[in-house]
C-alpha cells in the first residue's frame, strides 16, 4: 500500500488576505512549515520548525470546511516542501482561486499554471538579496505577481533597478510594499509617484487591523 503524501503545516486558518491583487477577499490560508532564508523582518519565524503532518486529503478537508474559493499556500518557504506542487494541483482542480506565495529563491518551474505565483524578488534590506533566483523572472504568467518589500530609499532605488533591467511591468503586476514598521508608507507612495513607476503599492491589510498576531 503507498503513503498517503503529506507535508507539514504550521497553521490553517480564515481571514481576509492582506495584500496581492485578491486582498480583502475572505481566504483560507495553509502555511507550510520550514524555509531556509531568514529574512531580516521576517514576520512568520514561528513557522520555521515544529508544525504537524498532515496528508494532502485532510488539508483538502480543512480548507473546504471555509465558504470561500480563494485559498493561499504560504509559509515559511511553500516550496521547500516538494509535495507543496500536488497541493496546489489538488486545490485547482477542486475550482479554488489558488495563490502561492513564494521567496522567490526556489525554482518555481513545477507550479501549477492555474496557480497565481506572488514571487518576492528580496531586496537588500532583507539581508536575503543573494537567493534570488532570477531564473524564476521567464517562469512568470501574466496572472502572477513580483513582490518588492522595501525596507529603505536604498531599496526603494534597487527596486527600480530590478523593474527596468528586467522589463518586470510587462510580464505581470509588480507589488511595492513598504516594509512594516520600517518604511513609512506615505514616503513610498510619494517615491512612486515621483518617478511615475507602473507599479501596485501596497500596505499589508492583516497588519493594521490585527497586528502581528500569528493566525490573522
Ligand atoms: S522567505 Fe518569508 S518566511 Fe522565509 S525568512 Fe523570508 S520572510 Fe520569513
Amino acid at each position: 500500500m503507498t503513503e498517503p503524501l503529506r507535508l507539514r503545516i504550521t497553521e490553517i486558518f480564515h481571514s481576509l488576505q492582506g495584500e496581492s491583487d485578491t486582498i480583502g477577499y475572505p481566504t483560507v490560508f495553509v502555511r507550510l512549515t520550514g524555509c531556509p532564508l531568514r529574512c531580516g523582518y521576517c514576520d512568520t519565524a514561528y513557522a520555521f520548525q515544529g508544525g504537524e503532518w498532515m496528508s494532502l486529503d485532510d488539508i483538502h478537508a480543512r480548507v473546504r470546511q471555509y465558504r470561500t474559493r480563494f485559498v493561499t499556500v504560504t509559509g515559511g518557504e511553500p516550496l521547500a516542501q516538494k509535495n507543496c506542487l500536488p497541493l496546489l494541483q489538488q486545490l485547482c482542480d477542486d475550482g479554488c482561486h489558488v495563490s502561492l506565495e513564494t521567496s522567490g529563491a526556489l525554482d518555481v518551474s513545477g507550479v501549477d499554471p492555474r496557480v497565481i505565483k506572488v514571487v518576492d524578488l528580496k531586496t537588500p534590506g532583507s539581508g536575503e538579496v543573494d537567493r534570488n533566483l532570477y531564473a524564476n523572472i521567464d517562469r512568470l504568467l501574466p496572472h502572477d505577481q513580483v513582490k518588492f518589500v522595501i525596507c529603505d530609499r536604498a531599496d526603494f532605488d534597487w527596486s527600480v533597478e530590478m523593474l527596468n533591467r528586467y522589463d518586470l511591468a510587462s510580464r505581470c503586476e509588480v507589488l511595492f510594499s513598504p516594509s512594516f514598521g520600517q518604511q513609512d508608507a506615505a514616503e513610498l507612495a510619494d517615491w512612486i509617484l515621483q518617478d511615475q513607476l507602473p507599479v501596485r503599492m501596497q500596505v499589508q491589510l492583516h497588519k493594521y487591523l490585527w497586528g502581528n498576531e500569528p493566525g490573522h
